[in-house]
């Protein structure tokens, strides 16, 4: 198992590494006000690190990661997620919102396994209990072929863009044109992202074209 020193030698070594090419685009970043282009909503799984599947570096993304990568609807708004859309939208003025679920998602297993065994967990029961609600109706669907969780992990990340509407702050800049929203999910054992496609309808591997 590893320890913290583990982690601390790993800051010294990101230090020697990483910060010391960097040196002078990181100090530049400390002397200007942040400037983030996208808001990313993702799962706090340990296996999907935003800006390492991105490739992105320090500024780039502004990060919101919670169990299942949920945006509770604005009449329901968690405080720490909301506030946190809040100002990246109003405030820094991004661009663009992700959300990205995964495969595999441990929320959602709990919520097609029934999550009634994590009542001992009351915050984690209460969240996939919300969460659960917009994916009743596929749930209760009982479609061949692909797996459940996989279908849930898909209309999960799609009820979630369906709320960033409900934000008043995220459908006026929707509405003005000045904001775009996406949805993805990423594979684990590839590391591979699927984009959502409003004309297709579904999840699409990226062709080097799309936005
Ligand atoms: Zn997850």
């Amino acid at each position: 198992m590893l320890d913290m020193k583990q982690f601390l030698l790993g800051n010294d070594a990101f230090r020697g590494s990483y910060v010391a090419e960097a040196r002078s685009y990181l100090e530049r970043l400390a002397s200007e006000k942040q400037s983030p282009s996208a808001l990313y909503i993702g799962c706090s799984d340990s296996r999907v690190i935003p800006e390492l599947l991105t490739s992105s570096s320090p500024g780039e993304l502004f990060v919101v990661r919670n169990v299942a990568n949920i945006v509770p609807a604005f009449e329901h708004a968690d405080a720490s997620v909301g506030a946190a859309l809040e100002y990246a939208v109003a405030v820094l003025n991004v661009e663009h919102i992700v959300v990205c679920g995964h495969s595999g998602c441990g929320g959602i297993k709990a919520i097609v396994d029934g999550h009634a065994a994590l009542r001992a967990l009351p915050n984690l029961h209460q969240w996939l209990d919300d969460a659960a609600q917009p994916l009743q109706a596929e749930l209760d669907r009982d479609l061949p072929g692909s797996s459940l969780v996989d279908r849930l992990v898909e209309r999960n990340v799609l009820a979630q863009l369906c709320n960033l509407n409900t934000y008043p702050v995220v459908a006026e800049r929707l509405q003005a044109g000045v904001i775009q929203l996406h949805g993805w999910v990423y594979d684990l054992p590839t590391g591979r992202v699927r984009v959502f496609d409003v004309n297709e309808d579904t999840f699409v591997h990226f062709d080097g074209q799309s936005t």
